[in-house]
């Protein structure tokens, strides 16, 4: 961190501040300029708030050099992550997973047909989602519990691991027992106490990027979960708000490098929350494959048009067949497998 001081900046408030640095372990080293007074701080910066720093009447400007993050950091950690869902491995050179079922679960024969069919498709995991984070109160919330209980049994009919989301902690310890990949949506991203809270588990979670999270935010999210002793962070991108209107979210496909080389973990694409359309789902797909990504997340309906949510962007079974066997090609063209 690099911290320049005012010009007028007395000598014992310089000294003060020396004193302050060296006491927390870090090594300050001095440049004396002709106008300014620059300390370069050495050690563990993440924990200090330069905020806190820029508050100090003396202090002119505070620039990080280090990322805030460390536990996240490639930087402490050159190979990648590689995480573990009840035996399938996403992350590094493994194939890449595929992760699909409804926005909702609906009823248990809904989500066991599905379950199969996307099975059958090539997908390696189920998602559904039992507890919804719906924009309007008056829309269908989801079935709770009972949509665990058709998820658990979805599981046991095909042999897929599932993926749904946890909203609040006080259910934890179902989502323990039940849900073998744990989704903090992106409205919760930066729930702090939720994050410090599947920080406290050891299963898999899957993080995904706010709506208007930057980059740097969305990495402190699982630097959070991994400060609090969860290293099984999953990134998922599901598209960030901007002023385009004929898309839901625009989804920025450069994160996937972007994450890749600023952290160790896996990334996971969203195309279906990303665009809210079915129709781009795809093309979405295979340029998240061709960027990198270790996976992909997506909603798959047998009628979309009777959908309790996100009908509009969920494919059918066969849509999202033919997908797989264009992914295919395209994962080997970048020397991956699916
Ligand atoms: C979902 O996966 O159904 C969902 C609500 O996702 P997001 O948090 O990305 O909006
Ligand atoms: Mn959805």
């Amino acid at each position: 961190m690099i911290i320049t001081l005012k010009k007028e900046a007395p000598k014992q408030e310089v000294a003060k501040l020396i004193n302050q640095f060296e006491k927390q372990g870090l090594k300050v080293n001095v440049i004396t300029g002709e106008n300014y007074d620059v300390f370069g701080l050495v050690g563990d910066t993440a924990k200090l708030d330069e905020r806190k720093i820029q508050a100090n009447q003396w202090v002119e400007n505070v620039q990080r050099i280090a990322a805030p993050y460390k536990l996240a950091n490639r930087m402490f950690h050159p190979e990648d992550s590689i995480i573990d869902v009840a035996g399938i491995k996403i992350g590094g050179h493994e194939p890449i997973v595929l992760m699909a079922g409804p926005c909702s679960v609906e009823n248990d024969e809904m989500i066991c047909h599905i379950a199969k069919e996307v099975k059958d498709a090539g997908a390696k995991m189920l998602r559904g989602g039992a507890y919804k984070p719906r924009t309007s109160p008056y829309a269908f919330q989801g079935m709770g519990y009972e949509g665990i209980k058709c998820l658990d049994h979805a599981r046991s009919e095909t042999g897929l691991p599932i993926v749904t989301e946890l909203m609040s902690a006080d259910k934890i310890d179902e989502f323990v027992e039940n849900v073998d990949l744990i989704q903090i949506g992106a409205r919760n991203m930066q729930n702090f106490d939720l994050l410090k809270a599947v920080g406290k588990i050891n299963k898999p979670i899957l993080l995904k990027r706010g709506l208007s999270a930057t980059i740097e935010e969305w990495i402190m999210s699982a630097e959070y979960i991994m400060a609090n002793g969860n290293p099984n962070v999953i990134m998922c991108e599901r598209g960030i708000r901007t002023f385009e209107k004929y898309t839901r979210n625009t989804l920025d496909v450069s994160v996937i490098p972007l994450i890749k080389e600023k952290t160790h973990l896996p990334i996971v694409i969203d195309p279906s929350h990303a665009t809210g359309d079915w129709k781009l789902v795809e093309a979405m797909s295979l340029a998240a494959i061709a960027a990198g990504a270790d996976g992909l997340i997506i909603e798959v309906h047998d009628h979309p048009d009777c959908a309790l949510s996100d009908g509009a962007q969920s494919l059918k079974p066969e849509k999202f067949k033919a997908l797989v066997n264009k992914a295919k090609l395209v994962a080997k063209a970048v020397g991956r497998e699916i």
